[in-house]
């Protein structure tokens, strides 16, 4: 085990649904936990990837925006004070001589716990980034590959790049707040849903939204992060230049299992093998549950992901404290009593 190790009782992860319920889970046992995401905010694919999209299929709840979902998830573990890495990607994996697992991250994080539960989703997501010369000094400022809040780009002029689902979904979102909305594909046809491209098309046509086709991106102007034109062209080498503010650059997000891979888990088409009685991966106290989780049978759903989180916690409570009986109780008996 490193050192200067963090010592907590479980790791977790993956700050997806599944990661943040776990923590819930945990916590209802009495364990602690410590979520390692490398995303900058706590939400897995619901806030990267359809944050403002209607849920219909969490129990109880007959509607819910997924970002929604997220907030009320971070509510419900607030009690329980989990711990944060976010912006970090889990690397390393070590065993102690006394039993303890370590995990390290991309930014030299090291945390030694009983228990590890792998709720990475379908692995680290990172963005397919567009290759214009110079983009870096522009992202977070004024290219971005994820949309948290259409709020923030009201009154802007922003050019969309892409033909998929999100990029017609944020244009067609987008086409309601923003100054202007140019959606730049380098075909004159959309991949997204008929529905939705449909739309488009009729947005386009009321002026709302203007189709820029069939061009690619080829190079961005600014200056200090602050973007001022998107230089686009089209095969035959016609160019135009988009004055705007902000620039989505939707070419899909690449998913990785990364270094997990390579921590001898027992691996089945980029899933993580576990026994559903208890979540428990081929690995001595390493627990996979949510998407990454695979058995016979298994439902990619949120809810799926929450009730593997309830088995791994118990599961893992012997991990932790040895030797003490685990009686079983509902959450109307016992309440939600956190730590100070
Ligand atoms: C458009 C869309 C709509 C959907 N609609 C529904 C729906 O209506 N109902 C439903 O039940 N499900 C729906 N889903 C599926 C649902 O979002 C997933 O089942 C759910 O997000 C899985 O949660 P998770 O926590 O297991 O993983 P994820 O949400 O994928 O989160 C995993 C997290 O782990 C992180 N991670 C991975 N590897 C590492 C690493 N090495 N280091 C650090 N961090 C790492 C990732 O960055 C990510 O944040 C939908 C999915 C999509 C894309």
């Amino acid at each position: 085990m490193p050192q200067e190790a963090a010592v907590t009782d479980v790791i977790i992860i993956g700050a997806g649904p599944v990661g943040l319920f776990a923590v819930f889970e945990c916590g209802m046992l009495g364990m602690r936990c410590r979520v390692i995401d490398v995303l900058e905010a706590a939400g897995g694919q619901c806030l990267a990837l359809y944050p403002e999209k209607p849920i219909y299929d969490i129990p109880g709840i007959p509607r819910i925006l997924a970002g929604e979902l997220i907030e009320r998830l971070l509510a419900q573990i607030a009690p329980f004070r989990p711990v944060f890495h976010l912006g970090e990607r889990a690397e390393g994996f070590a065993r102690a001589a006394d039993g303890r697992l370590a995990v390290t991250t991309s930014k030299g994080t090291a945390i030694a716990a009983r228990a590890l539960i792998v709720a990475a989703g379908v692995g680290a997501f990172g963005p397919n980034r567009p290759p214009l010369p110079g983009i870096e000094a522009f992202e977070e400022t004024s290219v971005f590959y994820l949309v948290r809040r259409r709020e923030d780009l009201r009154g802007r002029r922003v050019v969309i790049a892409g033909g998929g689902d999100s990029a017609v979904d944020w244009a067609l979102s987008l086409a309601e707040v923003a100054a202007r909305v140019m959606v730049v594909h380098r075909r004159l046809k959309f991949r997204a849903a008929p529905e939705s491209a449909e739309r488009l098309r009729r947005l386009a046509e009321e002026g709302a939204i203007e189709l820029v086709i069939p061009y690619q991106l080829h190079a961005i102007e600014g200056a200090e992060g602050r973007l001022s034109a998107v230089i686009v062209r089209t095969l035959e080498g016609a160019e135009r230049r988009l004055e705007a503010d902000v620039l989505l650059p939707f070419f899909g997000l690449s998913m990785q299992l990364g270094p997990i891979a390579e921590w001898g888990l027992n691996l089945e088409r980029n899933h993580v093998a576990v026994d559903p009685g208890t979540c428990a991966t081929s690995l001595a106290g390493v627990f996979a549950i949510g998407d990454i989780a695979a058995y016979p049978g298994k439902l990619k759903l949120i809810l799926t992901g929450f009730a593997e989180a309830a088995t791994a916690a118990h599961a893992i409570h012997p991990l932790v404290f040895p030797g003490e009986a685990l009686h079983f109780e509902y959450s109307t008996t016992t309440g939600v009593k956190g730590f100070a």
